[in-house]
């Protein structure tokens, strides 16, 4: 059900966009350069995540307030401690005389991320983004997101400033049954996904749920079934996928352990290598994996793939020696 890609080639500046295949939905993982994402794709985005603001991973945040100007949006960024404080100078760059007259409520619902709590200010576009007097506080654990069909977690890591890594777990996966449909003689259609939200939630079997359709003469036609037998009927029930952020932190133990629990198991886990194992000590000075420990980290973590991005611009035309080098060691050999 998710698709994710990187936005930019491995020296390009971080960004991961999941799409939310078959909704109106997407999300970013960093907001480095996006340019090169078309405005529908950008404008599907609700949420943003970012690990860290070092310019390379929050310079897109501009680009996306442009495109997202003057529409009918809230967009929610999540971000690290002293983010609200990032958002707000950002903010404070532009001109904002003539917004008060738009006719829709575009707002930025910004999350500023602390290991025992949250603190969320809105900026709402026709007030000029000046921000709510007031930070709404909450507790909040390792879940940051929860939504009928997905989770996105959060774990703090050192990068000499903190910063995030991001996990989205897919709840359960509902597929639909193509033939079974159409042996019930049901049409696809978008309560599809409301049937998928409603197993997701684990709504009692006797619930009456209502399909429906376009008839003739552009009526709607519907009829009403009990969810169960949807669900025994038309739905086969599989694992979820779990997808692995992580980018820019140093090989210590701390963020070694941390790291191996969060993504165990993951389908796909997306970290930085800006350095090779030859230049350790740089990637160490500089706080950043080599590709070596990128490698080894996957293997501790027994994810099925990894992809490696955010190489220092010093390797370009040398990009293969990241994935031999981190392949040797996600392979186990001596390191
Ligand atoms: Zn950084
Ligand atoms: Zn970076």
């Amino acid at each position: 059900m998710f698709n994710a890609r990187l936005v930019n080639d491995p020296f390009g500046d971080p960004a991961l966009y999941l799409d939310l295949r078959y909704r109106r939905e997407a999300l970013l993982f960093d907001l480095g350069d996006i340019h090169s994402l078309p405005p529908r794709m950008l404008l599907k985005v609700n949420h943003i995540f970012v690990t860290h603001t070092h310019m390379d991973h929050f310079i897109g945040f501009d680009h996306l307030l442009r495109i997202c100007l003057g529409r009918e949006k809230h967009l929610a960024l999540y971000g690290p401690p002293g983010f609200i404080g990032n958002v707000q100078g950002k903010l404070a760059a532009y001109t904002w005389n003539l917004v008060e007259n738009y006719t829709n409520d575009f707002r930025l619902v910004v999350t500023e991320l602390h290991p025992d709590r949250s603190e969320t200010v809105n900026f709402p576009c026709r007030e000029a983004f000046r921000p709510e007097m007031e930070r709404q506080v909450a507790s909040v654990g390792e879940t940051i997101l929860e939504r009928d069909a997905y989770e996105v977690k959060t774990l703090f890591l050192d990068h000499k400033v903190p910063c995030l890594a991001f996990c989205l777990e897919e709840k359960r996966r509902v597929n639909v049954k193509k033939n079974a449909l159409t042996e019930m003689g049901l049409p696809g259609g978008a309560w599809l996904n409301a049937l998928k939200d409603a197993i997701h939630r684990d709504e009692p079997g006797n619930t009456l749920f209502r399909v429906w359709w376009k008839g003739e003469d552009r009526g709607i036609a519907e009829k009403m079934y009990p969810l169960g037998e949807l669900r025994e009927k038309l739905t086969k029930i599989t694992p979820g996928q779990k997808i692995v952020y992580i980018s820019d932190v140093i090989n210590s133990p701390e963020n070694v352990e941390g790291i191996v629990e969060f993504a165990r198991g993951a389908d796909v886990l997306f970290i930085e290598a800006c350095f090779l194992e030859e230049d350790r000590e740089r990637a160490a000075e500089k706080y950043h994996l080599t590709a070596m420990q990128a490698g080894r980290l996957a293997r501790l973590a027994a994810v099925k793939r990894f992809t490696l991005f955010h190489y220092s611009p010093k390797y370009r035309g040398m990009e293969e020696r990241f994935e031999e080098e981190a392949m040797r060691a996600f392979q186990g050999e001596k390191e």
